[in-house]
């Protein structure tokens, strides 16, 4: 990678780049049809300029230094910045260019240090740790101290206190992990695009239903290639690997699932290196013994010992649990005569068995599970009777791509609360896996309502057909509209505090939440209409499904703690830690773990664990089942008090939704459940015993 100059290039915006406006749109939703992508480079270089005059302002000021002339001034500031950010950052993951790539790598390294001089300042540093000092004696309320030790926090964490040498040394660290990740991310994403794997004759996809054997044969066609190709998803485990009959194919998707972005020249190995080695060295820097310390310091969980103390309890039941999984699908392998059941083999005969045990076949409840009837019928209608919202189509706005849809929220009493976009298909240019993210955040102080956004990566339907969701998908989307309702909850003063503005193994919990109505009877008998017949699913093929929950639980909890394990692994390095090979790193962090399975491989591997080298998630990828212990004790609180009801959802949105960041999370789960977080709920949910 070229090395880049930190001073950005002279911003003057064109007098008609719509982003240096705030929107006229309602709800300021970005004009996207007048934005282009030289109007978000202009915007976001002018952006950070007119933050840094702010600052100025505010670092400039004889007066003392006060909460509204300090931190409420900080909280004001970077409007541009934050409209033009937000365009970009969205369609970086959602409609990504090469051109787009290249800004992308222009602004990453300027973003950083801009982000740096705002964490860093001296001056501003102690102007905020004045007001933290008299934060109790300034008359302001809860929110407003939170707000200022949150601001306090930060810096500390970002290294103000540090001497100039040291903050010359953290910000060059931070320019190059800001250029290290950017390169990550890129890497995976064409080197899976190149990894997808061509196949010459039909007979071979066997298994695929001929809408997938279409969409093979338009993937191959996109790329002006004959016969088929299957594209790769993000995590190892590829779902046509529970469908193809043919073994060699399967053992050449999963070789190349597991392999993407390992050799040649997109070889994430020595990039992924290269980033834990320079966050072990910041985290010295900062007085950290290692990176995952100080990420541990600023979440719910605290420290390092108590990541450690869950993790490893649930190590050996769900290794148990795995192994006798592996034991039924062997004895399923050998009615084929396969006697050696290999990795590939798993998804395969897993879903056999499933469908024989449990008889349920998930590919073929596919029909039941049409897009549109799962997202009006099933998870908008939830929302309803739990939060009182509702969802007016607004067909009038239009989204940065053909494919988005646009929605207008309104509350229990009828009050505009925000908007809602929804981008469910999956297209070149767009990143693997589903997320939430916003446009527009809520905050009273800047009178903003939200504009969340919702992406997914379904295969698109053959012209002219509906869409089809697979059971999996259909949870992917009550979890990401959990996002989307965290965000349009949010009731806070702060822009900082908004919606989804917590910490990190927090940030799951509500969406996890929100997956318990996809199955609630009330909510599936809604939604789950065959898409030709209009029949409901069957009440035998939801018992069957209730049962046929716990079926693969060892592997999924296995295949998740060997990736959560990695990524601790790498950021309990220290600077004199001999890392040598990555893939040998690997190796040997997953048998000091104990999670080292020839037939489990982890969810990610080092190469193409995106969460962790290129998004927010490093030392963090234990967030997610930390947030599910509380998700477990939560459904059960949501049972014991009659389920989907009006008075439950608007206790967990009044105490715990609608507060964001802007109280303690784990004091706002006690708030609504009462006592802490037992994990036992979380235990019986998986089938897995403590040992
Ligand atoms: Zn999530």
């Amino acid at each position: 990678m070229s090395s880049m100059s930190a001073e950005p290039a002279p911003a003057v915006p064109s007098a008609d780049n719509p982003l240096l406006a705030e929107s006229p749109l309602p709800f300021g939703l970005p004009p996207f049809g007048d934005i282009t992508l030289e109007h978000c480079r202009e915007a976001v270089l002018a952006g950070m300029a007119e933050q840094r005059a702010e600052l100025g302002a505010i670092t400039g000021s004889t007066e003392p230094p006060t909460f509204a002339n300090t931190v409420e001034a900080l909280e004001r500031s970077g409007a541009l910045l934050r409209r033009a950010g937000a365009v970009f950052g969205n369609l970086s993951s959602s409609l990504s260019t090469p051109r787009l790539r290249e800004i992308e790598r222009e602004l990453a390294p300027l973003e950083a240090a801009h982000a740096d001089a705002l964490r860093l300042d001296p001056v501003l540093f102690a102007r905020v740790d004045a007001v933290h000092e008299a934060r109790h004696d300034a008359g302001l309320d809860p929110e407003a101290v939170r707000l200022v030790e949150r601001h306090h926090l930060d810096r500390v964490l970002a290294g103000a206190r540090l001497d100039d040498a040291g903050r010359a040394r953290l910000s060059e660290m931070n320019r190059e992990l800001s250029e290290l990740s950017t390169q990550f991310g890129q890497n995976l994403q064409l080197a899976t695009e190149a990894a997808a794997v061509r196949v010459a004759d039909a007979a071979e996809l066997d298994g695929l239903s001929d809408e997938e054997v279409a969409a093979a044969a338009r993937a191959a066609a996109d790329r002006g290639l004959d016969g088929y190709v299957l594209p790769l998803l993000l995590p190892t485990g590829q779902p046509v690997l529970a469908k193809l009959r043919d073994r060699e194919l399967r053992r050449r998707v999963f070789e190349a699932s597991v392999t993407r972005a390992s050799s040649g020249e997109h070889d994430n190995g020595p990039v992924a290196g290269r980033i834990a080695r320079v966050r072990a060295e910041r985290a010295r820097l900062l007085g950290f013994a290692t990176h995952a310390d100080l990420v541990l310091a600023d979440q719910t969980a605290g420290s390092t010992a108590a990541v450690d103390a869950m993790l490893s309890s649930m190590v050996g039941p769900s290794t148990a649990n795995a192994r006798a999984e592996a034991e039924v699908l062997a004895e399923a392998a050998a009615r084929d005569g396969v006697t050696d059941l290999a990795p590939w083999d798993w998804a395969f005969y897993s879903e056999r068995v499933r469908a024989e045990r449990y008889a349920v076949d998930t590919a073929a409840l596919r029909p039941w599970f049409e897009l549109d009837r799962v997202l009006v019928d099933g998870v908008f209608r939830a929302a309803e009777l739990l939060y009182g919202f509702t969802f007016s189509p607004r067909p009038d706005l239009a989204g940065y791509h053909p494919d988005v849809r646009v929605w207008e929220v309104s509350g229990p009493d009828g009050e505009a609360v925000g908007l809602y976009l929804g981008d469910f298909t999956a297209r070149e240019g767009k990143r693997g896996g589903a997320w939430m993210s916003s446009f527009v955040t809520q905050s009273r102080l800047l009178g903003t309502r939200p504009v969340v956004v919702n992406n997914l990566n379904v295969a698109r339907a053959p012209e002219g057909r509906p869409t089809l969701l697979t059971l999996d998908e259909v949870d992917t989307l009550f979890h990401e509209f959990g996002h989307a309702l965290h965000g349009l909850s949010s009731a806070v003063t702060y822009p900082r505090f908004a919606g989804t503005a917590v910490p990190r193994d927090f940030v799951e919990f509500p969406s996890q939440v929100n997956e318990m109505w996809a199955l609630w009877p009330q909510v599936l008998s809604g939604y789950a209409r065959h898409v030709e017949t209009g029949e409901p699913l069957p009440s035998a093929v939801v018992e069957a499904l209730d049962a046929a929950r716990l079926w693969g639980e060892g592997f999924a909890t296995l295949e998740y703690l060997a990736a959560t394990l990695l990524d601790q692994a790498w950021h309990r390095i220290t600077p004199e830690t001999e890392i040598g090979d990555p893939a040998e790193f690997e190796r040997r962090a997953l048998a000091d773990a104990g999670v080292a399975d020839d037939l489990v491989p982890p969810r990610y591997r080092t190469t193409y664990f995106q969460h962790v080298f290129a998004g927010g998630y490093a030392a963090g990828y234990y967030s997610y089942i930390w947030s599910e212990v509380l998700d477990a004790d939560t459904v059960e609180w949501f049972r014991e008090n009659g389920g989907l009801r009006r008075e439950n959802g608007d206790v967990f949105r009044e105490r715990l939704l609608s507060r964001g960041g802007a109280v303690d999370p784990l004091e706002a789960f006690r708030a609504v459940r009462g006592r802490d977080a037992d994990p036992a709920p979380l235990l019986r949910r998986r089938g897995l015993t403590p040992a």
